[in-house]
């Protein structure tokens, strides 16, 4: 296998073991203590050696890890490189088992700007932590159920005879829920949910407090193209956005006088306002912590901010070929075109020219191409955590992602040679 597709099967792999922000924050976490990365606890002292490599978890969906620089003290400031853990998708409600019509089904709530039809007629399984009884306190297990036990199915094309006229129109209460099974002799909707999940992590049925669990995709992570060009999977946003900074910190080597951070944050695709999303303090109480044994900790800790820059990491749009009007005719991002500066002076993106201007040199530095984009004049923009984490913290920050196609459909498209060269973008920040 070649270094590129090395990369890329374990970008996939990575995807495919991570089902939701959980299972992503335990997979970045085991690679991470791999790696000789210690893991802090928030609610225990800190005692930071120079050079030394930490990680900390909020609620096992955030995860921020950190090489301490040979200089922190001195605020020679950070270098931080953040991405989101979720991706759109369908949660199970608190009371979500039902009978109807001979069916056993699961009610849904639709979390994110997910793109409904795409959730249809696949085959669906269920995922997230189930929190049971333990000894003394309740304890989080991370489940996830491998066989397709889900289903969304559409209706007939005979008895919707205008669907391909009018579009799928999907009412969110009544057709989303899926089809569990049939009712029947084995019990209600609710004890077969309760069986599988306790069969699943063996416990009792009575031991279960509470369930969360989203609805994903069993179809593993695929490349494709006439040469290989492309990626399909689910939750490339954001996870290839993770996986690329992951890969860049964990590459990195040498000392540096600035300390280098990931910030990986759960809750960006509802807005970010959580205590572990990128609204909440979690990054500025890490950056803070790593100054306070210093000699005037305040100050230091304000002139290490000053010093510090971001880079917000999320997937870019690239043009469609057969919605090209849907684009600003000077912006038109291509897959395997190379990294997407986002550009919005509404500051939907956070990037400013000083910003775009130092990314452009990175990328020139790490010999890869780089492409910018602005939505169009008469079309609203999307957002990222990069406006967000930047008037949290007043930090200078970029918007950069790579360019992919059917964003927040359950099963995304992005380039195959665009997923390396952004390492490489981010493993030349990261150098010294
Ligand atoms: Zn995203």
């Amino acid at each position: 296998m070649s270094k590129k597709q090395e990369n890329i099967r374990d970008l996939l792999d990575f995807i495919d073991c991570s089902p939701t922000p959980f299972h992503a924050v335990n997979e970045i976490k085991n690679l991470l203590t791999q790696q000789g990365y210690s893991e802090l606890k928030e609610s225990e002292a800190w005692n930071l050696l120079s050079s030394g490599k930490y990680f900390v978890t909020r609620n096992d969906s955030s995860l921020i890890a950190f090489i301490v620089g040979t200089k922190t003290r001195d605020a020679s400031g950070f270098k931080i490189i953040g991405a989101h853990t979720d991706s759109p998708n369908l949660k199970l409600k608190p009371n979500s088992a039902y009978d109807k019509n001979g069916y056993l089904q699961l009610g849904v709530e639709v979390y994110g700007g997910v793109l409904l039809t795409t959730w249809t007629d696949r085959d669906l399984s269920l995922a997230g932590r189930v929190i049971v009884k333990g000894k003394k306190q309740p304890q989080s297990k991370l489940i996830r159920f491998e066989d397709p036990l889900l289903r969304i199915p559409q209706l007939a094309i005979h008895l919707n005879r205008d669907v391909n006229e009018k579009g799928l129109i999907l009412n969110k209460q009544n057709h989303l829920p899926p089809v569990f099974s049939l009712a029947g002799k084995k019990g209600s909707t609710k004890e077969l949910l309760e069986k599988r999940v306790s069969q699943k992590i063996k416990c009792k049925p009575a031991d279960i407090l509470s369930l969360e669990l989203s609805l994903y995709d069993t179809q593993p992570g695929s490349i494709g193209g006439a040469n290989g060009e492309f990626i399909f999977s689910g939750r490339l946003d954001n996870l290839a956005g993770c996986h690329a900074a992951l890969q860049a910190l964990t590459l990195s080597k040498g000392k540096d006088p600035m300390t280098r951070v990931i910030a990986f944050y759960d809750h960006e695709e509802v807005g970010s306002d959580s205590a572990q999303g990128a609204g909440s303090p979690f990054l500025k109480d890490v950056l803070e912590r790593l100054t306070l044994d210093s000699d005037n900790s305040r100050e230091i800790f304000f002139r290490s901010m000053a010093n510090s820059f971001f880079i917000s990491a999320d997937m870019a749009h690239a043009v469609h070929p057969n919605y090209s009007e849907k684009h600003d005719a000077r912006h038109m991002p291509i897959i395997n075109g190379g990294p997407v500066i986002k550009c919005n002076s509404n500051q939907r993106y956070a990037t400013e020219g000083v910003s775009s201007a130092w990314f452009e040199t990175l990328c020139k530095k790490a010999g890869t191409p780089v492409q910018k984009f602005v939505v169009r004049t008469d079309l609203g923009c999307g957002s990222t955590i990069g406006p967000i984490t930047a008037s949290n913290l007043g930090i200078r920050t970029v918007d950069v992602g790579n360019p992919m196609l059917s964003m927040h459909s359950i099963r995304e498209m992005a380039g195959a040679n665009d997923h390396l060269p952004l390492i490489k973008v981010f493993k030349e920040f990261f150098t010294a």
